[in-house]
């Protein structure tokens, strides 16, 4: 719903549009910017990058090229991880003595797996006010076509570099029964793939969304078991920007006779197979047969 009240995103708009300059009222507009398609700017995204201040870039030569292309010549300042320690603070005693700041990063939304969070959270805690200019972000563009329930999601972003952690980490995912969003490097698709087919099944859906609004984009809804033969088969789907969308743990955990060993080892110890299926499955409410089976499987019959 539109608003017309009077709130700090309402000053921060104004002040754009407005040729006064109140000393008092900084603000920090976050950007969006394409992913691929330069035409999915918005001519929001342009005007606010022309009239601040000042725009703080994660790289001044990548964004340097955007900027140029639609004819902005506002002042840059590099503002990346490795620098956000020393600019943090310069960048928000300037908002505070009423500058107007644009954050962005290399491409799509600044914070989503790009420096900014640091400035934002300084700037909440200074009580200057932050407008988000919204736009392009990889993992909603990839969740909007890949064909998975979209209702919970959960955005993971990188996985770890290294095997060890990350099969971790998808051990730590494996029951999350809501879509996942990963991103991934193209030199570790084939290799994080293939994890993930061990850790949470072949069958598993996913879609491979790659090179979005670019030349070659690629959305390819399949499963686990036959994405990793596919990416490991083709060279070029190795290559370029990848998010993968995962489906979630569809198996109801709830009927998974495996959530009860505990109790089905216990009552093994005093009871024949059968009358411990049998009681494990009044106490569960799960299928007799399904603990039976479960029964021969723990104990190696
Ligand atoms: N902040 C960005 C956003 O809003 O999506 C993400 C930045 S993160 C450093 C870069 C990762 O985003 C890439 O490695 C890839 O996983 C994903 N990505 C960015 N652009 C993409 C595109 N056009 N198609 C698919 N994935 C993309």
């Amino acid at each position: 719903m539109l608003q017309s009240v009077a709130n700090p995103h309402t000053v921060c708009r104004s002040m754009l549009n407005s040729t006064s300059s109140d000393a008092s009222q900084g603000c920090l507009y976050v950007v969006a910017t394409p992913i691929g398609n330069l035409n999915d700017i918005t001519s929001h995204a342009i005007d606010t990058l022309k009239q601040v201040d000042i725009i703080a870039c994660e790289d001044t030569r990548t964004s340097g090229k955007l900027l140029s292309n639609f004819g902005i010549d506002t002042q840059t300042w590099a503002y990346h991880e490795h620098n956000s320690a020393v600019q943090t603070p310069k960048l928000i005693e300037m908002l505070q003595t009423g500058k107007r700041i644009a954050l962005i990063s290399d491409a799509g939304t600044p914070l989503v797996s790009d420096p900014g969070y640091q400035l934002v959270q300084a700037a909440h805690e200074a009580d200057v006010s932050v407008s988000p200019v919204v736009g392009a972000c990889a993992a909603i563009a990839a969740l909007s076509v890949a064909g998975l329930p979209s209702d919970k999601f959960s955005f993971i972003g990188f996985l770890p570099a290294k095997t060890h952690g990350r099969v971790k980490q998808l051990e730590a995912l494996k029951g999350r029964q809501e879509t996942l969003i990963f991103y991934e490097a193209p030199h570790r698709i084939v290799a994080s793939v293939t994890d993930m087919t061990q850790v949470f099944g072949a069958q598993r859906a996913v879609t491979l969304c790659r090179e979005l609004t670019k030349t070659f984009e690629t959305v390819h809804k399949t499963t686990l078991g036959e994405l990793a033969e596919f990416v490991a088969d083709d060279p070029n789907q190795q290559k370029g920007e990848i998010v993968l969308v995962v489906a979630g743990n569809t198996a109801n955990a709830d009927d998974d006779p495996s959530q009860h060993d505990v109790l089905l080892l216990r009552l093994l110890e005093d009871l024949p197979i059968k009358k411990a299926a049998r009681l494990a499955s009044d106490i569960t409410g799960i299928k007799k047969n399904a603990l039976y089976e479960r029964t021969l499987v723990i104990t190696g019959d």
